[in-house]
Formats: structure tokens, C-alpha cells, sequence
């Protein structure tokens, strides 16, 4: 149906008229009315009913509306709505405790934020004060939130706009194998060299003055580039050699969504600040934080930590963490994701990269995979988005790639539902590819 409801098209008129909308040309927004949502699917303001494949912006990593996350929130509302972050509050400090029992190493203390963007502001805040050096070196390719340092921190078109020019961030290429800056033509040459290029670039830029390597552990809207085998390990070596704070970015792959808790846990790579948001409760209530390790806990012992916020660690945002990841826990999400994506998701998109000259491709784990275009030019994506949306495809789409990212709760049925509409789209991109 193409028909909004009455309601729908009044939501649509206040929202054209009063809502400013993030990285838009205002006259240009068009936003699709959602009304209601349950598990993986949502329905527009006509009634269509799509199945999410974006998870939002990768954040419903347990699906819509789960009832025990709902009801926390509701019994928390009920309860004790809002509390100053000085004082200590029950729902905060369970939520600290499983965060801290989730992450790898000794990364037992949570300093929580709003999202992710702050939560990264606050890392790299951290890593100056407890190293006393200026610079923070990340990766071209990646995303970390749009504050101001978190847009400077960034890696992509994003940030042009914004560059402070004083944020005292340096960029380096990472392992991206499908379009080698290395020239590698191998995972283990591409490690190499992209490791070999960011210790140039270390001693080019002086080891005493770098104050951290903050990094995406799979970068996320850049293009899920799943890094080589050794390469976080190889990152962590030059850390420790040179005193650098090693600050992972897991906003958009924590909880569940590669089909561990945490990649760096997963690899094995403790890093010294690791920092969270989206899946940490799905988003119902917004929430992020740093994941704080001994030694740099330690550096604010005695001295004051300069920083805060109103709403640090609330108790609604906390309740709902802890329902969620319990509920995470008890279901089983975090082994589903890994399931769906090694039975289904990886074998079934390299079905259709095969199939599909359109594609040149395809990548991931969990339920965490980007397909991307073999064309570099992303003219084509409004109308692959427009196609999808009219099969009641929900897609997540950046440049020239469509990933798919849905709930870690998605079942294999609904996988293979998508999958398939998600076929039907890639017909479409041969068709206008090949044009
Ligand atoms: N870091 C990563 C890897 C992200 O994907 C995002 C958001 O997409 C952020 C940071 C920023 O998080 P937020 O939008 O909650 O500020």
C-alpha cells in the first residue's frame, strides 16, 4: 500500500515542518513513518510491514519490543525514573558488573555515557590525561561518532565539514584486502604491510607524542572489513612498545552482533579502553560508556577524573542494559548470531556475489556483513534502497554497499526470507550496473 494512514501523514507533516534531521539537506529529508515494531520487523505509516535488515543504525541487536526489556524499563519507571550519577544506584552498578564480566582482561570498570560518540570523547580524554601526549591516531575507513573530537576522530567524508584542524588526530590505512592500499595480494600480505605502514607511521609522528590508537574492531559503516588474522594482535604489540593507550571502538560490534560478545575478546586482544553503546541494551533507552582498565582506573586514583554528565549510568538506560543482556544470556542471541552466520548469512550472500555480476564482495561474521558493489560509484544505492523498501526489505546501506545487519535474535526462516528480497535487489543492480 502507498497510502499513508491519517495519522501517519499527520506525523509526517509535523516532522517535515519542526523535526532537523541529522546529515541531510533539510528540503530533501523524506522519512519513512514507522509505527509499530516487533522482533524483526516494523510497519510503515501505510501499513507495510518490512523486515529490518539494518537493526536501525545496528542497534536492536535483541530485536523490537522485547517484553523483558520493555517491562524493565516500565518496573524501573515505576521505581526510581531518574537519579544524579553521584550517588550510587542498584540498576548501575549490576549493569557495570555484567559489562565488566563480558569484556576481555582486566577492563572491570564502566564509566558510563549517552552513546557512542561521547563514550569515545571520553577514552581518548583518558588516554591524554593518563599519558600526558597530544595525539590520537585512527584509522581512514571508520566511523566514531559525530561530537566534535568523535567527528575528527572519524574517518570519512563526515568529517570534512568539521574538521577542527586542532583535534590532534593522525589517519592510517587499515587492512581493507578488496581494495588494497598495500598492494597486497594475500590476508597475511595485507596484515603485514598495513602493520609495517602504521609503525611508519608511529615514528614518523614521533611515539612520544601519540597519546593512543583508537581503532573500530571490525570497522562498521565504513564496510565491515573484517581484519586479517593477527592484525589487532599485531596493533596491541606496537601499543605496548611505544606506551600507546589501545582504545577499541566496539559501538557497533559489541553484544552479540559478530556472534561474540566482543571482538577483542573474541581475537584475543585486550585493549586498554574499550567502548560500547548501540547493542549494550538495543537502544530501547540511550546508553554507552568506556570499558576502563586497572592501569589506567589507577591514574585517577588520587587525582580527580575531569569529566561528566547528567545522565551517567541512568537508571532506566542501566535497567534496560541488564535486562537485555540477561535476556541475551538466557535466550541464547549471542551463539544465534554466530549460527546464522556462518550456516546462513555467509554461505547464502556468496551464493548470490556469484550469481550477481553487480556484486564485488562480500564480507562479515555474525550477523555483521557488508555486500559491496563491484562499482565504486554509489549513484545507483537510492534506487537499490527505493527497490528494497517495496519488497519489505529494510536495508542498511553506505557508498556503494548494502549490509546486512539484522537483530542477533533473527531466525534462519527470516534470514532466508530477506536473503531472498535481498536477491531480487541485486537483480536490480545487475540491471542498472550493467547499463
Ligand atoms: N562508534 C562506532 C563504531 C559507531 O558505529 C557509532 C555509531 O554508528 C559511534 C561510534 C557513535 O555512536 P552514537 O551515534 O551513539 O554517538
Amino acid at each position: 500500500a502507498n497510502a499513508l494512514s491519517p495519522e501517519a501523514a499527520r506525523t509526517y507533516e509535523l516532522d517535515r515542518r519542526h523535526v532537523f534531521h541529522s546529515w541531510s539537506a533539510q528540503s530533501t529529508v523524506d522519512p519513512m513513518v514507522i509505527t509499530r515494531a516487533e522482533g524483526c520487523y516494523v510497519w510503515d505509516g501505510a501499513g507495510n510491514r518490512l523486515l529490518d535488515f539494518s537493526s536501525q543504525l545496528v542497534n536492536t541487536n535483541l530485536g523490537h519490543q522485547h517484553p523483558r526489556v520493555v517491562e524493565a524499563i516500565a518496573e524501573q519507571a515505576r521505581r526510581l525514573a531518574t537519579v544524579a550519577p553521584q550517588h550510587a544506584n542498584d540498576q548501575r552498578g549490576e549493569a557495570a558488573r555484567l559489562i565488566a564480566e563480558r569484556t576481555p582482561g582486566d577492563l572491570d570498570r564502566v564509566f558510563f555515557t549517552n552513546g557512542g560518540a561521547d563514550a569515545n570523547e571520553h577514552a581518548v580524554r583518558m588516554a591524554r590525561l593518563s599519558t600526558g601526549r597530544p595525539k590520537v591516531l585512527t584509522r581512514y575507513r571508520s566511523y566514531h561518532g559525530g561530537t566534535q573530537t568523535a567527528i575528527n576522530l572519524t574517518g570519512d567524508p563526515r568529517r570534512w565539514a568539521n574538521d577542527s584542524g586542532t583535534a590532534g588526530v593522525v589517519h592510517f590505512f587499515g587492512p581493507y584486502r578488496y581494495r588494497s592500499h598495500f598492494h597486497a595480494e594475500t590476508e597475511q600480505q595485507e596484515c603485514e604491510r598495513a602493520l609495517e605502514h602504521l609503525a611508519q607511521v608511529i615514528e614518523l609522528e614521533g611515539p612520544r607524542t601519540i597519546a593512543a590508537v583508537l581503532l573500530e574492531a571490525i570497522p562498521g559503516t565504513a564496510g565491515i572489513m573484517v581484519p586479517p588474522p593477527g592484525y589487532l594482535a599485531g596493533v596491541r604489540e606496537l601499543c605496548d612498545r611505544h606506551g600507546i593507550v589501545l582504545i577499541m571502538d566496539e559501538v557497533m560490534t559489541g553484544f552479540g552482533r559478530t556472534g561474540a560478545w566482543f571482538v577483542s575478546g573474541d581475537e584475543g586482544v585486550v585493549p586498554d579502553l574499550l567502548t560500547f553503546a548501540k547493542g549494550v541494551n538495543s537502544g530501547y533507552v540511550p546508553l554507552g560508556g568506556v570499558a576502563i582498565s586497572e592501569h589506567i582506573a589507577a591514574h585517577f586514583a588520587e587525582r580527580p577524573y575531569p569529566g561528566g554528565l547528567t545522565y551517567s549510568g541512568h537508571p532506566l538506560a542501566c535497567a534496560a542494559a541488564v535486562a537485555s543482556i540477561t535476556a541475551m544470556e538466557d535466550e541464547g542471541v549471542v551463539g544465534n548470531a554466530r549460527r546464522i552466520g556462518a550456516e546462513v548469512l555467509g554461505p547464502e550472500l556468496a551464493k548470490l556475489a556469484a550469481r550477481h555480476p553487480s556484486v564485488g564482495e562480500v564480507r562479515g561474521r555474525g550477523v555483521f556483513w557488508a555486500v559491496e558493489l563491484a562499482t565504486a560509484a554509489a549513484d545507483v544505492m537510492p534506487d537499490l534502497v527505493g527497490t528494497a523498501k517495496r519488497l519489505g526489505l529494510l536495508p542498511f546501506t553506505n557508498a556503494n554497499r548494502i549490509h546486512v545487519v539484522p537483530p542477533c535474535t533473527i531466525t534462519e526462516a527470516e534470514a532466508r526470507d530477506g536473503l531472498a528480497l535481498l536477491d531480487q535487489v541485486l537483480d536490480r543492480a545487475d540491471e542498472l550496473v550493467a547499463r
